[in-house]
């Protein structure tokens, strides 16, 4: 329901929280974040209100400046712990979150059931990460460009993989999601709000654009995986 992802040089857990934090108009009943830290990504998901995830992350400190966050209104899958995003491969190694519903998820389920995927919970959200891990060879970028020609339904989907710390990809389709342009540092989000404190400057994604993120640059992407140009909207309004 809500998304945040940053990649930058500061902690990256309260960045999470309090982008989270601006989108929970939007109603949820779970919360994670999966951040890279000390050479794996490490995921921290409850079910309830976004306090919970507040105050384990309060106790426990990730460190750690590349991550992504979740506030989930689940469509598939009851509300729980497991069922929160960020979603991960068996690995661990990819971590995904996820607004929308993956309208062909049982049939790539079976699939990768068949080709030895092992799944831990019904949601939908889950397939994208088993995906983005079948198709991955050396690049997350092409992985999940690959992974996004299986999918139907609507999605904004953030992704981040130890394979690749030094990148943050980002893809919609039928549901939003914003670019924030930072100062030696980049966001993602579903909602304009939750980028404010950071920056007014933004890209849109249209359908089918991806964004892939690091420190420094954005690389937005067609369907097609080309290269595009876009303006910057400058957001002149507060919240
Ligand atoms: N379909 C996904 C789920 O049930 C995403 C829901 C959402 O947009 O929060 O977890």
């Amino acid at each position: 329901c809500g998304i945040v992802g940053y990649i930058g040089k500061k902690e990256v857990a309260p960045i999470l929280i309090e982008g989270l934090q601006k989108l929970e108009y939007r109603g949820y009943d779970s919360a994670g974040v999966a951040i890279y830290s000390d050479n794996d990504v490490v995921v921290r998901k409850y079910k309830g209100r976004l306090s919970v995830l507040e105050e384990h992350l309060n106790k426990e400190k990730i460190p750690g400046t590349l991550g992504i966050g979740h506030t989930r209104w689940a469509t598939h899958g009851e509300p729980n712990d497991i069922n929160a995003h960020p979603h991960t491969n068996y690995a661990g190694d990819i971590a995904v979150v996820h607004n929308g519903i993956i309208e062909n998820y049982v049939k790539i389920r079976e699939w990768l059931i068949k080709e030895g995927k092992v799944f831990e919970t019904e949601v939908d959200t889950e397939v994208i990460a088993h995906l983005i891990d079948y198709y991955y060879e050396d690049d997350l970028v092409e992985a999940v460009q690959k992974s996004v020609r299986r999918m139907e339904g609507a999605y904004a989907i953030g992704v981040i993989s130890k394979k690749n710390p030094d990148k943050l990809v980002a893809v919609r389709k039928d549901s939003p999601l914003v670019v924030g342009i930072g100062n030696g540092e980049n966001f993602i989000a579903s909602d304009i709000p939750a980028l404010l404190k950071h920056t007014r400057n933004v890209y849109f994604l249209n359908d089918g654009e991806m964004a892939v993120l690091d420190e420094n640059n954005i690389t937005l992407l067609n369907e097609f995986g080309h290269k595009i140009e876009r303006e910057v909207f400058e957001v002149t309004w507060d919240i």
